[in-house]
């Protein structure tokens, strides 16, 4: 599994946008880090033994100071001591952190008979249980991203459902594009997921990745 960071780098050399961040190692570099970025931050775990980091106590939000960057870097260590006493740490990310928006997920997977497929739906904490997704074998083209988007039950989400704004359905399409492509051409990628991507009124933002490589 490559982290969180690396999953970003190879993500945002196909377009996706994903947020600045920093790696740290020491609780004073997590508040310069902080500082530099912009408060507030977000905080989490690097581990290749922690997938969920969220489980492992492996995520802070709204981390608007100094002081609680050091706090919330001494947290996470712990935490992750804590839930596996074996996790190999490889630091702390810190992170800008994105508005509120639309939870989406874009998720990818290599099936045995059909090769690559790519997965949509609603995303975020609640993904398991709204089991809100749309599939495709790959490769996509725009038309098809654009049918995935219409049908997912979400969809009214996504066009402005009860006097909220419309968000931004081309940035998404773009970001799907750019995810088929980054999948096609990643031979070592078997299975990745975005979750969630933050849609907003305006563009859109990958929060959390999660790539498997051979
Ligand atoms: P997990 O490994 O538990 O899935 P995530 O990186 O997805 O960890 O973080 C958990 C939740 O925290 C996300 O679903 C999102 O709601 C929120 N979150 C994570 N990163 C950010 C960020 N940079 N800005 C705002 N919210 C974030
Ligand atoms: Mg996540």
């Amino acid at each position: 599994m490559l982290s969180e960071s690396e999953g970003y780098d190879l993500l945002k050399g196909y377009g996706v946008p994903v947020p600045q961040y920093r790696i740290v190692m020491t609780p004073h570099d997590a508040a310069d880090a902080a500082e530099t970025i912009g408060f507030p931050v977000v905080m989490k775990i690097i581990s290749p033994q922690i997938v969920h980091k969220s489980d492992a106590g492996g995520v802070v939000v709204g981390v608007g100071s100094r002081e609680a960057a050091v706090a919330a870097f001494e947290k996470i260590i712990s935490g992750a001591k804590k839930y596996n006493n074996d996790a190999e740490i490889k630091g702390v990310i810190v992170e800008q952190q994105a508005e509120p928006g639309l939870e989406l997920i874009i998720g990818g997977k290599t099936d045995p008979a059909f090769g690559k497929v790519l997965t949509f739906g609603m995303g975020g904490t609640l993904v398991e249980l709204m089991k809100d997704i749309t599939l495709r074998i790959l490769p996509l083209d725009e038309e098809t991203v654009r049918q995935m988007v219409k049908e997912i039950n979400g969809y009214p989400l996504i066009t402005g459902y009860r006097g909220m704004k419309p968000k931004d359905e081309e940035a998404l399409v773009s970001t799907l594009m750019a995810v088929n492509r980054f999948f096609l051409e990643n031979e070592n990628v078997v299975e990745f997921d975005i979750n969630p991507l933050r849609l907003y009124e305006q563009g859109a933002l990958a929060v959390d990745a999660r790539v498997i490589v051979t």
